[in-house]
């Protein structure tokens, strides 16, 4: 049972979803991608997609922008991507990566006269910052780009040459991950991941105009926020010297989930250990994304066909 792909409007291994190497997208970063986990629940021997048409409507949005077709609607997407997870049978946590590219094999940058195409596989994907003992992060040399130099609300490839650079940095300079600013100097978000403070008893988190991608995890956090503790998110500007002095902090994102920050630019965030409002707001979101709140189960999109199918909003 290899893992498959959706290549070439159709379902194939892995393995034989090849693009040549004139392919525009590989050389001037003109491709739209997206990511959405797949949520390994064991005592169902299930697998949810989390969240996977609020991912697919993002991925449409950031089309848009880059003057890119998706010919398949956001439930055919669903759909095709529920496809290729149940073929492939892993019995584990899942990473989804679609990719809209101009895959025209030509050489002239532009985003006009080009073909568009479609991929989408499935990886086995554990987790990818320690979410219990949490993140030591160092505030970035590199800035974050600016709307009006590549959209940070699109999830375009060539954006994320910046965050490479950054994490890079982050990761030689002994830090687990990269916090970067606007070139105003205010708080924009991770390499990967949107970031939350909580200053005096109240959630704080960079707004859309601060060049954030807006995170899908972010929206959920706010949600469960709301819902689940009674607590409103203030979404503002943030000034890095509120990292120093935040009694809590952390990231929120698909790969990342929700990761604890304990420590930013060699400084102690509260304590220096995992605070108590972040360790709750863990918890009940881990428990969501599995499928274990009947309240939220709506966003979870069953992969293999015993359950019965549900819309992954
Ligand atoms: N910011 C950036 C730069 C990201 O790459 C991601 C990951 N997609 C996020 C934030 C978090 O977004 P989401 O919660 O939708 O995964």
């Amino acid at each position: 049972m290899p893992p498959y792909a959706f290549f070439d409007n159709r379902i194939i291994p892995l393995s034989e979803a090849k693009i040549g190497i004139m392919t525009h997208a590989l050389h001037y970063g003109t491709a739209c991608f997206d990511g959405i986990r797949g949520n390994w629940n064991e005592e169902e021997r299930q697998i949810y997609l989390f969240r996977a048409g609020a991912h697919y409507e993002r991925l449409h949005r950031s089309c848009r922008i880059m003057k890119m077709d998706i010919p398949y609607t956001v439930d055919e997407l669903c759909r095709l991507t529920v496809e290729v997870v149940e073929k492939s049978g892993y019995q584990e946590d899942v990473y989804v990566r679609p990719l809209a590219y101009k895959s025209s094999q030509t050489i002239g940058v532009r985003l006009h006269d080009l073909e568009d195409s479609f991929l989408a596989f499935v990886t086995p994907f554990g987790p990818y910052l320690d979410m219990e003992k949490g993140a030591r992060c160092g505030v970035s040399t590199w800035r974050r780009v600016n709307d009006n130099m590549i959209p940070a609300r699109a999830k375009i490839t060539g954006l994320y040459a910046n965050s490479a650079l950054a994490k890079t940095e982050a990761w030689e300079n002994g830090f687990d991950e990269a916090i970067l600013l606007t070139q105003e100097g205010h708080v924009s978000e991770g390499s990967g991941e949107n970031i939350f403070i909580l200053l005096q008893d109240k959630l704080i988190t960079p707004p859309p105009s601060d060049n954030i991608l807006v995170g899908i995890t972010r929206d959920t956090i706010i949600q469960l926020a709301r819902e689940e503790m009674g607590v409103e998110t203030i979404e503002r500007q943030v000034d890095r010297s509120e990292l120093y002095i935040a009694e809590e902090c952390f990231l929120t994102g698909t790969a990342a989930h929700l990761t604890p920050v304990v420590e930013v630019d060699h400084r102690k965030v509260g304590s220096g250990g995992v605070g108590e409002f972040t360790r709750e707001l863990q918890s009940i979101y881990l428990e969501v994304v599995r499928g274990k709140r009947a309240k939220y189960l709506d966003w979870c999109l069953p992969v293999y066909s015993t359950v019965a199918q549900r819309a992954g909003g």
